[in-house]
């Protein structure tokens, strides 16, 4: 069965070629011609429009900035559902508000489109590795028909529930990400002012209950000064709008949420948003005159 894959960037070139190397049939589109002939050049085959994704594939992954393009792709004029097969199905990878989900979920029901939520973590690392961690959401009978495929990009796949349990996963991820690192930063300023060098103290602790996964892959980067995304300030930003967005709708308060949302404003602010989410360290240095480097 042929793929379509909508959504080049980043992530979704690794993506593909995790697809390709499976064995999977991939026909490509992106609104950058550029990211197409290099999907192309990896053995993809590529497509001129979204209509023409539509009208090939019964299974089509987007891999989209967020909401609004993804509501552009799937049901804006040309897009998606206007030339979809019944029966066919779209898994959305890209990491949207639930509720952007709940709405393009509803709008396939009535064409006869399947839809899945799916957004993953892990960042490009993972994304090129294929050991993504992938979070599903919407009709367990689909997510069975989809698993083999999934697990072809990553190394775990769970159904959460629901359409839009799988980006209510996603913003909790986020959240503790956005928050770890902002921990990591304001810790290391207060260790390197107080004269112990940052790699000393990341050998210290990084085995220890302090350590985890955006420590090991986050400080390395601040300390050899590397901000090169990765995953980008901007799509963070996007990403805790949008959890702020839903606990706002649950009636709940996200209080640290909407502190280092306000931290990341400030360094757009300064065009610091195409930067590595890491660029955070910088927030803390302006404030302590402090550099963290190795
Ligand atoms: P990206 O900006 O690198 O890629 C997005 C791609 O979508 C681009 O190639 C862009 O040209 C294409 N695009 C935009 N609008 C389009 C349209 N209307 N039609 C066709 N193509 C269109 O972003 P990315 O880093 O690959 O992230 C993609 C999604 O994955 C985001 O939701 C992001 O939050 C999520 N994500 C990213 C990372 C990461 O580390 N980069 C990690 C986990 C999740």
């Amino acid at each position: 069965m042929k793929i379509g894959f909508i959504g080049l960037g980043i992530m979704g070139s690794p993506m593909v070629k995790n697809l390709l190397k499976a064995g999977h049939e991939i026909l490509a589109y992106d609104i950058v011609a550029a990211r197409i002939e290099a999907a192309a050049t990896a053995g993809a085959e590529a497509a001129i429009s979204v209509s023409e994704v539509a009208r090939q594939c019964k299974l089509i992954i987007t891999m989209l900035p967020n909401g609004p393009e993804v509501e552009e792709v799937v049901l804006g004029t040309g897009g998606l559902l206007e030339a979809a097969q019944a029966g066919a199905v779209l898994v959305d990878m890209s990491s949207i508000a639930p509720d952007i989900a709940q709405k393009i979920h509803a709008a396939c029901a009535e064409k006869g489109v399947a839809m899945l939520d799916a957004p993953v973590s892990g960042g490009e690392p993972k994304a090129i590795d294929g050991t993504l961690s992938i979070m599903v959401g919407g009709c367990e009978a689909v997510f069975h028909q989809v698993y083999d495929i999934l697990m072809a990009m990553g190394a775990s796949t769970v159904y959460c529930g629901g359409i839009g349990a799988g980006n209510t996963a996603k913003l909790a991820n986020q959240i503790i990400v956005a928050l770890n690192i902002a921990a990591v930063c304001e810790a290391f300023t207060l260790s390197t002012r107080a004269g112990v060098a940052p790699d000393k103290v990341f050998a210290a602790i990084r085995g220890g209950l302090a350590g985890s996964t955006v420590m090991n892959a986050k400080v390395p980067m601040i300390l050899d000064d590397n901000f090169n995304p990765g995953f980008k300030l901007a799509l963070h930003i996007k990403d805790l709008t949008n959890a702020l967005h839903t606990g706002h709708a649950l009636g709940i308060s996200l209080p640290f949420t909407a502190q280092i949302t306000e931290i990341m404003h400030l360094l757009s602010a300064q065009g610091l948003d195409q930067k590595d989410h890491c660029i955070i360290a910088k927030y803390y240095e302006d404030l302590t005159g402090t550099e963290i480097r190795g």
